[in-house]
Order: C-alpha cells, then structure tokens, then sequence
C-alpha cells in the first residue's frame, strides 16, 4: 500500500496543534497536489521537496501524488510541513521503514541542497510535541535553543539525507542539553547617565517598583527618551512563567534577538496591525513583544487615536485579542507602559528660553488626541524641565546607579507579591483601600486633600497606588501622610483635556 502518515504541528497564536501530513502514492499519470494549501504554495512545496530529494540521491516516486494536511479546517504555512511531506514520500515509496516515523513528529523548511532550516514557531511546536510526549525531527541549525525544553527528545539533521540516515537506525543520536539561558539579561543604559535629572529618577524608582504606567511631559532634549531605555533596567527578572511566554512570542515572530526585560519603542507611524498584532499570518504586536517589559510610546500625541483605544484593553487585563480571516488569537501583553510628549506641537511651552507661538487652541486639540481613559490608566504623570547649568554641574556625579535601585525595586516588589500577589499597578477599588490600610488621621488627611484639589475618584486611587508604591519603598507598612503627600505631588502634568493657560 502506497500510504504514509507523518505528524507534524501549525501554529495557531502561541499554540501548535497538531496536523498529520497524508501521502497518498496512486496510479496514473504522475502529478503533484496538496489538499489544503494554495495553488501557490503547493507549487513551492512541490519544487523545494522534489529538489531536495533528488540533491540527496533519493528517488522521487514517479506516481500520481495526494497530500491531504489534516485536520482541514487549522490554517497551514507551507514552508514547514517540506520535511514530513518528503519523509511521507520516502516512507511510501519504501525507501524509508515506516517505523522510522513511529511516535515522532518532524518540522522542517527544506533547501533545494536539501538542506534542512529552522521555522518561527519551531519552540512552540516542539514544546507541544515534547508535552505530548513525542520524539521531534529538526534542522540542527538553531536547535540548541530547542534543546533547552525540559524532557525534550531532539533528532537534529544539517540535511535531509543525514536525517534519513539517524531515522534508519534502531536509536537514532539525541541532542544533548545545552547549559545556556533561553534568555540572556540585556544591558539598558544606567541611571547615573540621566544628569541634573534627581527628581526624575526618584520617579523612575517609583514607576518600577510598583509597575506604574508613566507618562514624561517635557520639551524636546530634556532626556525622556533615555529615561525611558532606563527603566529596564531597574526591573527585577519576570517570573519564569513570564519568560516563557516572551521566548514563545518572540519565536513565533521571528524576532533573532531575545531581551530580558524586553524594550520596545515602535514609531508613532507603525501600522495598527503591526502595534496591536493581526498582520497577514495574525502575528503578535509590539505590545505583546514588550509582554513582561517596557513599551515605551515617544510622541505619544502623534499616534493615531484608533491605535491608543486599542491598547485599553490590553491595559486593563494583560491581554490582546488578534482577529486575523475568522481565526481569533489571544497574545499576552502585560507591559509597563512609558509614554512621552511634548507640552504642545512646538514642545517649548513653559520654557524660559522657548519661543512658543502655539495658540492655547492648538495646544488643546494637540492633547485631547490622547483620549481620558488612556490617561486615567496612567499611574504617573510628570512636567519635566530641562536642568539648568547649574544643575547639571552640580549633580554631575552618579548620584544613584541602576544596580542599587534594582535592589530595592525588587525589595518592594517582594513585599507587594507577599501582600496582594500583584503589583500595586493592579490595585483597585477594595483590594486598594485594604492594601493600603491607612490610619484614621491619615484618611482624614487625604479627605482633605481630595476636597482641597478637587480631585475625581479615580485620581484619588492613582494616587493612593503610588503612596502604596513609595510606602513599600521604604518599608512601611501602613501608607502615611508623607508617601500621600509625595503622591500628590509626582502627578502633576495637566491631563490633555484640562485648561492648558498654566
Ligand atoms: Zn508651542
């Protein structure tokens, strides 16, 4: 019987489910098909297997050939299913013993060399496989990534040939775990390097304990952008769940580089698709990619507005929707957001040597593009100022550095998880007020406060997560007046839509 079965995995988001690659070898005229791709890509698939196999001095079967990729209702890339569509064929020609592919599951682009080349998406598949408990036949090239999957049972090949000759074999050679990290720790720039800037990395080491969103307001030059390629630095590594989530998203999209924390700062001109996720093949956004870091938004005003309504919800639950051709994928995306703009068009308002003609109208459509409850999702919200001479003369020296504030970040990141088992970014109504567990002289100060300010009810709670914040900083339990009245202060960027003649 001409017939062979071949498993192999698509990828569907971050999962891989599972598809079986059916050759079918009839009589007839000789030909070529494959149920369930394209004309186009059949065609592909069609010139790559049938080169690789004759660079290996394999022989093509000279029948009328049916691929069928089931089941037929999962969305299938091509270029992966080139391996166990060729091992299919060898299998049924009977140049390959159909036990060969017994129990194991194969992945795999082919060269015209036959050589043998890696996929995104291949950490998802093989991780899959493994949890399946499954034997996986790779290329060899990239696959020591692979081979740190815990109970993973790896057959890697440079080419198709070699793989032919491991698969013949009663025990085909494993890949042996190799003792490197699946992410290495990126080097951000330090915190000495933000100069004549103490205020702003007092809120930095604020932003960072209690995952605050952050909004900087300040003219252009005043350091908002390396402020922001900071703040990576000063986190603690995400917990392994996290880490694990970020190599798959960054594996499914390709990305050759991994970061731990990740940084992502996409231009305020980038697609829709390609911030939130959903381009052609549904891959995840830049906002899923900064899953577990900093996405850090600079001219925050000039993106379009239907881009920042849609980061609400990733904002409030962690999490995207990607709609991509009646298939729906959730991504994760919980990331700090860090967001900049200048105080109008020409970003010299307020500033004593600025020459500022924006007109009080100009700079109101200028800030209502960044909607109100995108702004009350922002915990932090900050007026910078570039220093003066002499402020920069006399804090020239690294007054705090990155590494101490690291420590006690992770110190008060420590004590919320032991608390609420969130950060205090998390916090709301109840739990807050609990969390915060403040003393009656200390509620009667902040009702005072609010009624002094005018303050709405959720101001009133962005403030008291940032009092909660700098309690945990230093150590208190209880929130006090003081860490209220710090928090009162640190939010003091009018919002877009206030009255702007300040
Ligand atoms: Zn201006």
């Amino acid at each position: 019987m001409h017939l062979a079965f071949v498993a192999s995995r698509t990828q569907a988001g971050l999962a891989a489910h599972p598809v079986t690659a059916e050759i079918h070898l009839g009589n007839g005229l000789p030909g070529f098909q494959i149920v369930g791709l394209s004309e186009t890509a059949t065609r592909e698939v069609r010139s790559r297997v049938k080169s690789a196999i004759a660079s290996s001095h394999l022989k093509w079967p000279d029948f009328n050939i049916t691929v069928n990729l089931a089941p037929a209702d999962h969305i299938k890339q091509g270029a992966r299913f080139d391996l166990p569509i060729a091992l299919g064929l060898l299998v049924a020609s009977g140049q390959l013993p159909p036990e060969s592919i017994d129990n194991r599951e194969f992945f795999g682009e082919l060269g015209l060399d036959g050589t043998l080349r890696s996929f995104p998406g291949a950490l998802a598949a093989v991780l899959a496989a493994t949890e399946a408990g499954r034997y996986c036949g790779i290329a060899i090239q990239g696959a020591e990534r692979l081979a740190m999957i815990e109970e993973s049972q790896l057959i890697g090949a440079p080419d198709l040939l070699t793989l032919c000759a491991h698969l013949k074999r009663a025990t085909p050679p494993l890949l042996k775990r190799a003792p490197t990290e699946l992410l290495t720790t990126t080097t951000y720039p330090d915190l000495s390097q933000l100069r004549g800037q103490s205020g702003l990395c007092h809120v930095l080491e604020v932003a960072a304990a209690g995952g605050h969103h952050l909004l900087m307001v300040g003219p252009p030059g005043v350091g908002k952008t390396l402020a922001a390629s900071v703040l990576p630095g000063l986190l603690p590594p995400p917990p392994a769940s996290v880490q694990r989530e970020t190599c798959l998203l960054y594996d499914v999209a390709g990305a050759l580089s991994y970061s731990c924390p990740p940084f992502r700062a996409p231009h305020h001109s980038s697609s829709v698709a390609s911030l939130i996720g959903g381009t052609a093949m549904a891959l995840p956004g830049e906002i899923s990619m900064a899953h577990g870091g900093v996405l850090f938004l600079d001219e925050l005003a000039e993106f379009p507005r239907a881009v920042l309504n849609q980061l609400r919800q990733p904002l409030e639950n962690g999490e995207i929707d990607v709609t991509r051709a009646a298939h729906r994928y959730r991504y994760p995306a919980r990331f700090q957001l860090v967001a900049a703009m200048n105080p109008c068009p020409c970003g010299f308002l307020g500033e004593a040597e600025g020459q500022c003609r924006c007109t009080p109208d100009i700079i109101r459509r200028y800030r209502q593009s960044v909607s109100g409850p995108l702004m009350d999702r922002i915990d932090l919200h900050v007026s910078l100022h570039k220093p003066s001479p002499r402020q920069l003369l006399t804090q020239n020296g690294a007054t705090q550095e990155s590494n101490d504030v690291k420590h006690r970040v992770a110190q008060a990141q420590c004590r919320q998880y032991a608390r609420q088992q969130c950060l205090n970014r998390e916090l709301s109504g109840d739990d807050l007020l609990e969390a915060c567990s403040l003393s009656a002289s200390t509620r009667t100060y902040l009702i005072e406060a609010v009624e002094a300010l005018g303050l709405s009810a959720r101001s009133v709670h962005r403030r008291l997560r940032v009092a909660r914040t700098l309690a945990d900083l230093s150590g208190s339990e209880p929130v006090e007046a003081s860490h209220l009245n710090t928090a009162l202060s640190l939010r003091e960027a009018p919002a877009p839509a206030d009255a702007v003649n300040y």
